[in-house]
């Protein structure tokens, strides 16, 4: 670093604005600013080479899905400079925050050489870091974390230089598992090491199963519930990942997917208020508590609108909302950020998984208790049509007025897009009510008449207005109800809860005198629907059924989710 310091005084009288940070949150800031404000002077300072990059393709590049490294800049410095005027000062680091005289000390990486430079507003949106421990080995030759264009670069070079076999990914977030995809992609068998007993922590348990069970029929090797201790080097330059409970994962490479931390470091020694989640606080204008300091994207703390807490979000859609907000807040006009609600997909190896919302974990966290669950596992599409795949969801809603707090989904086909209508109901506080009315596109390739999101919110609707009273499978060894499985006896042959009695829907208008009336029966079928038709008649001939809310395909998912716990514990 030089020491010669020069103050840079600003040029002329226009407000200044400063933004450190050039990617998603920044440079939307930027762009929306200039539209708003032809009059103020904008600069953006990023440590990087390159500023509006997609980071979010970083795994595909790796992955060569993305062959060209071109294809990841959605915007250059000189784009900017044009079509906006604004300045973008690439491989400058911003080191230093004053408050008081309201300056920020620059590093220009290339020169080498520090200055000072004035702003009447600073906007931070340096995003989130890579989570790497410290534990030995993690920095050795060969062990990567993914955030920039020069990461992925230097990830598929060593690839391809070392002609590498095998790697172990730890962590099974979402970069995790994209990375995970993408190796696989480019021919490598990868270990996945997971401190949790699930990959995808933002899914419950019994919808990450059905994940686990994927990644491994793709030939994944999934190390769950278990820790890393630290990476050794071998003699011949391979890796040798150690586990907490002392596993030895060989690996030519090995991905650090521990998720990611915001990058706090200026705001803390500026002093700006961190809020509990390791944030910086900002108002709902994406004002910090420095009234001429804004900040946005994976750095802040985000109201979550379901659980009513502050929580971290690095997702890409928050960052660039966040980012025009503070824009329009910077340039005078009313403007809100109204929170987040956790929307997020991702593919792996051709499967989908997307949630919105809260999961039921983190409502239970939250210590909310009054809501409900219902399973459902219809086709993507009419199941006539040719192709349908099943998709896998769960909806949680509160009791009783059926205001939605979350779904999860996971399938092959069409996951995504009844996540984000339940995404949009969520955002204008919709019930159940509303996902049952919602009108929706169909033609048998695209949809069913009854589309899996009017169907979640009729079986909502139907456990709500009590027709359809449900059990829950985790209640089933501390409930002295009776199990029937109404399948027909085929399909109860092929597997079935071990505690379950065979009474066919078919057969249960001329048996069903054999049931106790003075018992709760439960009932369970494939997938829920044929337990709620047997509930409904039982319902009206004075028996006291409950539905088990997605049947033998739920119980199958919670028991694969156990097992996997297990599994992972006695490993
Ligand atoms: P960033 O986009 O990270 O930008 C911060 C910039 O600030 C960086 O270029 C950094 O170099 C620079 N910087 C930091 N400190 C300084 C400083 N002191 N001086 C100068 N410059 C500085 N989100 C999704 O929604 N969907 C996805 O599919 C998805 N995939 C992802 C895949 C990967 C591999 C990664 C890494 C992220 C992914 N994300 C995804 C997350 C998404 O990219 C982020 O949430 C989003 O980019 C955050 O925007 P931001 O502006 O807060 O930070």
């Amino acid at each position: 670093m030089s020491n010669d310091m020069n103050r840079e005084s600003p040029k002329d009288a226009r407000r200044r604005v400063l933004i450190v940070g050039g990617v998603a949150g920044g440079a939307s800031c930027a762009a929306r600013l200039r539209r708003l404000d032809e009059s103020v002077e904008i600069v953006v300072f990023d440590r990087g080479p390159f500023v509006s990059f997609a980071n979010c393709g970083l795994p595909y590049y790796v992955g060569n899905v993305i062959a060209d490294e071109r294809n990841l800049l959605v915007a250059s410095s000189q784009m900017f400079r044009e079509r906006f005027n604004v300045e973008v000062r690439t491989e400058t680091e911003v080191i230093a925050v004053d408050r008081a005289a309201q300056t920020i000390t620059v590093h220009d990486l290339r020169a080498g050489a520090t200055r000072q430079e004035h702003y009447d507003v600073l906007v931070l949106s340096p995003g989130a870091a890579p989570i790497r421990p410290s534990l030995p080995g993690v920095d050795l030759p060969g062990v990567f974390a993914v955030r920039s264009i020069p990461d992925s670069r230097r990830i598929r070079a060593w690839i391809t230089e070392r002609n590498a076999k095998t790697a172990v990914v730890v962590g099974g977030g979402f970069i995790g598992l994209e990375m995970l995809e993408n190796l696989i992609h480019r021919g490598l068998v990868v270990t996945l090491l997971e401190q949790l007993p699930q990959v995808m922590p933002s899914l419950d348990p019994e919808l990450a199963a059905p994940v686990m069970q994927h990644l491994e029929s793709n030939g994944v090797r999934l190390h769950l519930d278990d820790g890393l201790a630290r990476i050794e080097e071998q003699g011949d330059g391979a890796l040798l990942v150690v586990s907490e409970s002392g596993a030895q994962l060989p690996a030519d490479l090995v991905i650090l997917g521990m998720g990611v931390r915001p990058e706090t470091g200026l705001a803390r020694q500026a002093g700006l208020q961190i809020g509990p989640r390791g944030g910086i606080v900002v108002d709902a204008q994406m004002r910090t508590s420095d009234p001429h300091i804004w900040a946005v994207g994976d750095v802040v703390e985000s109201h979550d609108v379901l659980t009513g807490q502050e929580t971290v979000l690095p997702l890409a859609g928050p960052a660039n909302r966040q980012g025009r907000v503070a824009a329009e807040s910077i340039a005078g006009r009313v403007t809100h950020f109204r929170g987040v609600q956790a929307t997020a997909v991702v593919g792996i190896l051709k499967l989908i998984v997307a949630a919105t919302g809260a999961n039921e974990k983190g409502l239970r966290r939250a210590g909310i208790t009054n809501f409900e669950k219902v399973y459902l596992h219809p086709g993507h599409h009419a199941g006539y049509y040719p192709g349908a795949q099943p998709i896998h969801l769960k909806l949680l809603f509160s009791v009783p007025d059926g205001r939605i707090l979350g779904a999860q989904a996971v399938g092959m086909e069409g996951v995504e897009k009844r996540i984000d209508v339940i995404a949009t109901a969520i955002q204008f506080n919709g019930t159940v009510h509303d996902l049952a009315e919602a009108e929706l596109c169909y033609a048998p390739q695209f949809g069913a008449a009854k589309d899996p999101v009017n169907l979640a919110g009729m079986i909502a609707e139907n456990v709500l207005n009590g027709d359809m009273p449900l059990a829950h499978w985790e209640q089933i060894g501390a409930s002295e109800a009776l199990l029937f499985d109404v399948r027909e006896p085929d399909e109860f042959a092929k597997g079935h809860a071990p505690m379950a009695v065979n009474l066919p829907l078919s057969q249960m208008r001329q048996r069903y005198g054999e049931l106790p009336k003075d018992r709760t029966i439960w009932i369970t079928c494939g997938v829920g629907q044929r337990a709620y038709y047997a509930t409904r008649f039982l319902a009206q001939h004075g028996y006291r059924p409950r539905t088990l809310s997605g049947g033998h395909t739920t119980y199958t998912a919670l028991e694969k989710a156990i097992s996997y716990r297990r599994s992972a514990l006695s490993q």
